[in-house]
């Protein structure tokens, strides 16, 4: 099985540079900050493409508030699309009863995964539920979702890194590009 040849030799271009995403999360922080003063709020990050994001994301904000981590998984399809069937690998550890929940996701392609997410997590009668993701695509949308912090609007493309990844690879890199086709042309290690 063919290994890709290195981690930034098969980054074709990149799309957002690590300054220019730190730039926007620290935006985005002081945002959210400002508009949840007062409140409760418990960020719900989606595992594992939203790492990176959250990490940043959660120190850019300077109000008290809680963390919880969810795992869902899109049954089937091949690695680059959205099957929009959802499985749950990981719930949430704590009550969101009453709180002020803050969705962070890495991108929204489709939207079917948050449409889904969107609906579960409303079942368990949170006082608020808002979105918000680091990329937007929104040429490839499906069902509606009203996305409340976006970070970037990107083309139709299937971009790499900052927790984006191909294969399972390339979830490490500092910023966000696009892969070689040579690259899909080989076997993903999933
Ligand atoms: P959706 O259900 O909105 O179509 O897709 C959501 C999930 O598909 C994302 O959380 C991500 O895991 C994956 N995805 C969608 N677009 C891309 C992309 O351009 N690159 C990567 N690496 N994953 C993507």
């Amino acid at each position: 099985m063919s290994r890709p040849a290195g981690l930034h030799a098969d980054v074709a271009e990149v799309l957002l540079t690590e300054e220019e995403i730190g730039a926007k999360v620290r935006e985005l922080g002081a945002r959210i900050s400002t508009d949840y003063a007062g409140r409760r709020l418990t960020l719900v990050s989606v595992l594992k493409g939203s790492l990176p994001f959250m990490a940043d994301l959660m120190r850019s904000i300077d109000i008290p508030v809680r963390i919880d981590l969810m795992e869902v998984s899109s049954y089937g399809g091949a690695t680059t699309e959205s099957s929009g069937l959802v499985r749950i690998l990981k719930d949430l550890s704590a009550s969101i009863v009453n709180e002020d929940v803050l969705i962070v996701e890495d991108i929204i392609d489709t939207g079917l995964t948050l449409n889904y997410l969107i609906r579960y997590l409303r079942g368990k009668a949170p006082a608020s539920l808002r979105i918000c993701t680091l990329l937007d695509k929104p040429a490839r949308r499906l069902v509606e979702i009203k996305v409340d912090y976006v970070g970037f609007t990107i083309p139709d493309q299937f971009v790499v890194g900052y927790g984006l990844d191909y294969g399972e690879l390339y979830r490490n890199l500092r910023y966000v590009g696009v892969l070689r086709p040579e690259v899909y042309s080989g076997t993903p290690e999933a």
